[in-house]
């Protein structure tokens, strides 16, 4: 489906799933660096206080000078706090453990829900000229992926191939629907990609038989399977499509930076 609506300017993707380790930052790094290799100028926002997408992607934590903290809860614009990482036409917004207070200041804020929205919207950023955001949410449902949800045109939903997949769906879908109600009406799903599938695991193959019932089109075709090579990447500090841009992961991260390259204006 086309998005005719989106004025120009960047698509901004929130990645996010209230539950931990379905990779939401596997996804993150991977799909930008797909993204990026094929010409898109990409940002990946770091919205979890972890900070496991800046360290991916290669920000060494005394290099974290300002931060996503910063962009959400100080008067420092955009241009200060994006750092250039290794992939040509990637960027990122880092995070530190220092975001983890933020849930909570935020809740005096009047505007709490709507920081990062402003924060991506700020002039200075024409200069960068961002094709798409990625934003890597915490494990949670909490203010910072509100925040995100709210900044952003669409939510891309990980879900890992694994018992329970589908549980806790509902409360993201929820999540979404309350998003649309208060302040981001047109806020859609940009799709569903199953992680970590292991195509000789019965459970794999279940767990993507009931995700395509209950979710049809809203699935990708592309899922990406677990690889080894997905996983040591990190500890390298670089996307997998450098670390081994002939494994399994890297081309299924390519795949579905194709299906929403095709699935986008941009
Ligand atoms: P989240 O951000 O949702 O908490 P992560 O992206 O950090 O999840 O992934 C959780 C763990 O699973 C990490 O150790 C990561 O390296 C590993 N992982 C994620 N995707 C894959 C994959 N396709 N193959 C192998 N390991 C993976
Ligand atoms: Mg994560």
């Amino acid at each position: 489906m086309s998005d005719l609506s989106r004025p120009v300017g960047p698509k901004i993707i929130a990645v996010a799933n209230q539950k931990g380790g379905v990779g939401k930052t596997t996804t993150t790094i991977n799909l930008a660096a797909a993204l990026a290799e094929s010409g898109k100028r990409v940002l990946v926002v770091d919205l979890d206080p972890q900070g496991n997408a800046s360290t991916g992607l290669g920000i060494d934590v005394e290099d974290r000078e300002y931060t996503t903290y910063e962009l959400l809860l100080e008067d420092i614009t955009l241009d200060k706090v994006v750092l250039k990482t290794e992939t040509p036409g990637l960027h990122i917004v880092p995070a530190t453990v220092d975001l983890s207070s933020a849930d909570l200041e935020l809740i005096s804020n009047e505007k709490r829900s709507f920081l990062l929205h402003d924060a991506l919207r700020q002039t200075q950023m024409d200069s960068y000229a961002f094709d798409y955001i990625l934003i890597d949410c915490p494990p949670s449902l909490n203010l910072l992926t509100v925040n995100a949800m709210i900044a952003a045109h669409s939510v891309l939903v990980p879900l890992q191939s694994e018992f329970f997949a589908l549980e806790g769906l509902s409360q993201l879908m929820l999540t979404i629907r309350e998003v649309r109600q208060s302040g981001n009406k047109d806020l859609r799903i940009e799709g569903v990609v199953l992680t970590m599938y292991d195509q000789r695991n019965n459970l794999s193959q279940q767990v993507e038989q009931d995700a395509r019932a209950n979710l049809g089109e809203l699935v990708y075709q592309t899922v990406i399977p677990r690889n080894v090579r997905v996983s040591e990447a990190p500890s390298f500090s670089m996307p997998v499509l450098s670390y081994d841009s002939g494994s399994k992961g890297a081309k299924a991260y390519r795949d579905l930076a194709q299906e929403i390259l095709v699935n986008g204006v941009i």
